[in-house]
């Protein structure tokens, strides 16, 4: 009896003590210390400086998204065509083509501002080219190819599919003299210079920032302005990430839930 009794003593001792194992186990897991992603914030925006380029094409499921990202590994369907385009009314290099005239609603006001803002400082910009549809862009590359040779078309001119003007949502620029248009001159020119200073102001930024080929896929275009709101084009500038380290750095926090 004494013995009997004595073994349930131990075995509510040992069940005990396996449930607050238990217990600790799982509280140790599930404090909201140690449930918080791997990596912190400030380690991912580092870790997305070593953004390595895919190795395949995929087709973009959301082109309408302010933030798409449309690059030679993400390309836009033949099809798309943005659904909100606007008519611009400012300057153009050449007047007579109406379609490159076009731009995404939203980017419209913040294009306007910019230009404005430029005519103050004495910086007089005109518009060289905005959307270009997915049938333009092709007769373009291979004008590119039969004029100036694969290797020059495919460093400044996009595969169809692949270029940002399909968006709606970029546009190239120039003086309003036209001088060194689209050309690698033209970052020091004051025109130029004055976007390279002023773009994420108003919610745009230098899409292929000089050095960056490797990630954006394009050589260095200081004439080419795409549209991403002023948040994030801050935060894109403080960190001098291109789009395609942005959006890995969103999916990101994303997967962790994290508000930024
Ligand atoms: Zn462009």
């Amino acid at each position: 009896m004494v013995r009997s009794r004595w073994g349930c003593f131990v075995l509510i001792v040992v069940f005990v003590a396996a449930a607050l194992i238990t217990l600790l186990a799982w509280l140790t897991v599930h404090h909201p210390a140690n449930t918080k992603p791997v990596l912190s914030v400030r380690q991912n925006v580092q870790l997305a400086w070593h953004y390595v380029a895919p190795h395949s094409v995929r087709e973009v499921t959301d082109p309408t998204n302010v933030l798409v990202l449309v690059n030679p590994w993400n390309r836009l369907p033949a099809s798309y065509v943005p659904p909100d385009l606007v008519r611009l009314s400012i300057p153009y290099l050449n007047p007579g083509d109406p379609e490159n005239h076009l731009m995404r609603k939203v980017a419209v006001p913040a294009l306007m501002a910019l230009i404005e803002a430029a005519k103050h400082d004495g910086i007089y910009l005109a518009g060289v080219s905005a959307f270009r549809s997915y049938a333009t862009q092709d007769w373009l590359y291979h004008y590119y190819i039969r004029t100036q040779g694969l290797k020059v078309a495919q460093q400044y001119s996009a595969k169809p599919g692949t270029s940002e003007h399909q968006t709606g949502l970029a546009i190239d620029l120039s003086g309003s003299t036209g001088q060194y248009a689209a050309e690698p001159q033209f970052a020091q020119t004051p025109e130029g210079k004055w976007l390279a200073k002023h773009v994420t102001q108003f919610g745009f930024i230098i899409r292929y920032p000089q050095g960056m080929k490797k990630i954006t896929g394009y050589a260095y275009e200081a004439w080419h302005i795409r549209y991403v709101g002023k948040k994030v084009a801050t935060f894109m500038m403080r960190h001098h990430f291109t789009l395609e380290q942005y959006v890995q750095y969103e999916q990101f926090l994303k997967v962790h839930h994290i508000t930024p």
